[in-house]
């Protein structure tokens, strides 16, 4: 959960700070997948990488079972310093489009860990003990062991960066309903182009229900009242407490059960046109069965 007091742009991390973290250099031959240093400070880089120019929080990684076999297919699969600050960079560009945008601002978050360890379900973000502008990413080795081997890059990097919309968006307050969070953290690795395979749109139940079936629906807002219409959300969320009817109509200017009702007649029409062009619907990948395993984890995420 985010830390929503109003508060002044991100507070940086001593660059010394990164360097005494980079592993002297060392005779000792290491294995391939070591030849990426654990920390995962790296200014070259970062000076590297494209605009907008958002400065990084410090990241840092945990791996408390080297042994597991999720930990090699981590390491193998993705460069973890890259990996960190890939998530963050498309979160802040989505969420907040740029470092000095006046319609928008970034919270204090100033460091993320993430923690890669056995346990059940996929993920969860929290705050440290000490800080909550120090975020953890609990991430399972036991999941991340059971990708399927043609999506492991793709499903890490997809998890990563919905666990990192957690480290930096706005909750009204804590009043914010938990699937508009869900959805705004799916939404952005939708936009990502991170959305694993069996996910579609379907517009049965609450708007509200969550994950991707609200991320679908926030995209159907962005593409119908324009590009930024979440990250307005995001910042209004930053500024109100959430009353549902209020929010909406000042947000967008009509109810949110009325946008459903819409998104809802849209979708329809489009799987009508889908079924008349017999378009095939992907089938849902096995090896991910991140439905169920979200639903074990829905009240550990937020
Ligand atoms: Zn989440």
């Amino acid at each position: 959960m985010t830390e929503t007091s109003p508060v002044p742009p991100l507070v940086f991390m001593p660059p010394q700070s990164s360097r005494t973290e980079a592993p002297a250099p060392s005779a000792t031959p290491l294995p391939p997948v070591s030849q990426k240093p654990i920390s995962t400070q790296n200014p070259p880089d970062i000076k590297a990488t494209k605009t907008p120019q958002f400065t990084l929080p410090k990241l840092r990684l945990e791996i408390r079972d080297l042994n597991h076999d999720g930990s090699d297919v981590f390491l193998s699969a993705v460069v973890a310093s890259k990996a960190l600050a890939e998530s963050v960079r498309s979160v802040l560009s989505l969420l907040y489009r740029s470092p000095d945008s006046p319609t928008t601002t970034v919270p204090p978050t100033r460091s993320v860990t993430l923690i890669l360890r056995p346990m059940d379900g996929v993920a969860y973000t929290t705050g440290s003990d000490l800080d909550s502008d120090h975020k953890e990413i609990h991430f399972s080795l036991d999941y991340i062991n059971g990708i399927a081997a043609s999506r492991k890059k793709e499903e890490i990097m997809g998890v990563l960066t919905h666990e990192m919309v957690h480290c930096y968006q706005y909750n009204a307050y804590g009043t914010c309903p938990g699937g508009l969070i869900e959805g705004i953290a799916d939404w952005v690795r939708l936009n990502a182009n991170l959305s694993p395979p069996h996910w579609k749109k379907e517009a049965s139940g609450n708007w509200d229900a969550g994950y991707q079936h609200t991320g679908y629906f926030l995209q159907y807002l962005e593409d119908r009242f324009g590009a930024g219409t979440v990250r307005r959300m995001n910042e209004k969320l930053r500024i109100v407490r959430y009353e549902e009817k209020r929010f909406w109509t000042e947000l967008i200017g009509r109810p949110v059960e009325q946008l459903w009702g819409d998104y809802a007649k849209a979708v329809g029409k489009e799987f009508k046109t889908e079924d008349d062009e017999g378009v095939l619907v992907e089938k849902e990948d096995a090896s991910t069965p991140r439905e169920a395993a979200t639903s074990a984890t829905k009240n550990e995420l937020l």
